[in-house]
């Protein structure tokens, strides 16, 4: 096992906050995450693998790991914590910075993400993989529990937001383990939980999402008055008629499958028109 906290003494580093680099330091969780991703002969992704204790544990299993890392004094280190596998590459960038379609010619065809994510960044990271037409076929992501919770939340929950919505149609989510702070290196001050993503097989369709986006837009508003910034004022009502809902109804009552529906009964009154 590759022991981050080790070899950031053994030369002289110290754990960036800023860039959220706290290090799973728990053997077990270690190989359970990585038994997660189910990536056996398959091409993974990796978000900032550090200093690779979760990267040997992917290489040892998946065809090839391709690892995005933002800091450079972290990639140097990874070539020789990683021994030279032969079946990862190492990609000194801003994850968000890299275009998707970058991405896709990396991996080069579907794809498992498996990742530790930074916290500043969970969910920007995570809605810029499922929010898009990536093939990626399954996820296994580690976040503060906190941010856990957006995607595992259900309508009328405070926490269900358009990523809730977006996320659950294109991904079946659950919660596989919850890790306490002393699973890391340093230890942060929240509990983390990690999430499997399995591909509900739904093809990604961008209107879907700028509908759940409009809808969510301002909390306080019916769904009609934020669809209304989408579509022509006057057409809205028919719209949420034709798809069973109630003209009063709120974004937030509403399931994935209310959006699916709503989204056909907006076209079908466009098409009317
Ligand atoms: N995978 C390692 C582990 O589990 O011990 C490290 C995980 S640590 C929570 C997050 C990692 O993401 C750090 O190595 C950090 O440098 C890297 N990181 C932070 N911001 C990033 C970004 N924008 N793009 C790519 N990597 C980033």
């Amino acid at each position: 096992m590759i022991d981050s906290k080790k070899l950031l003494k053994e030369y002289g580093l110290t754990a960036n906050k800023a860039l959220g680099q706290n290090f799973l330091v728990d053997e077990a969780a270690l190989a359970e995450i990585a038994a997660l991703a189910q990536c056996e002969g398959k091409s993974v992704l990796e978000i900032g693998p550090g200093l690779g204790a979760l990267t040997d544990e992917l290489a040892k299993r998946a065809k090839k790991v391709v690892c995005v890392e933002i800091d450079a004094a972290m990639c140097a280190l990874l070539e020789k914590t990683l021994d030279g596998a032969q079946n990862v590459a190492i990609i000194n960038r801003d994850i968000l910075k890299v275009k998707n379609a970058e991405l896709a010619a990396l991996l080069g065809g579907s794809f498992t993400v498996c990742a530790n994510l930074p916290y500043y960044i969970t969910s920007d990271t995570a809605m810029k993989l499922i929010d898009s037409d990536l093939p990626v076929e399954r996820m296994v992501l580690m976040m503060q529990r906190e941010a856990a919770e957006h995607f595992l939340a259900v309508p009328k929950q405070k926490c269900y937001t358009a990523a809730s919505v977006i996320a659950g149609r294109m991904y079946e989510i659950s919660e596989a383990l919850r890790l306490p702070p002393s699973s890391y290196y340093p230890e942060p001050t929240v509990h983390s939980s990690v999430l499997v993503f399995k591909r509900s097989g739904k093809p990604y369709e961008s209107a879907y999402s700028t509908l759940v986006r409009t809808a969510f837009a301002m909390r306080r508003k019916t769904l009609a008055n934020n669809l209304a910034s989408l579509y022509e004022k006057a057409l809205v009502p028919a719209m949420i008629e034709r798809a069973g809902l109630s003209p009063s109804c709120r974004a937030e009552e509403l399931a994935s499958a209310d959006f699916e529906l709503l989204l056909r009964s907006a076209r079908a009154v466009l098409s009317e028109k």
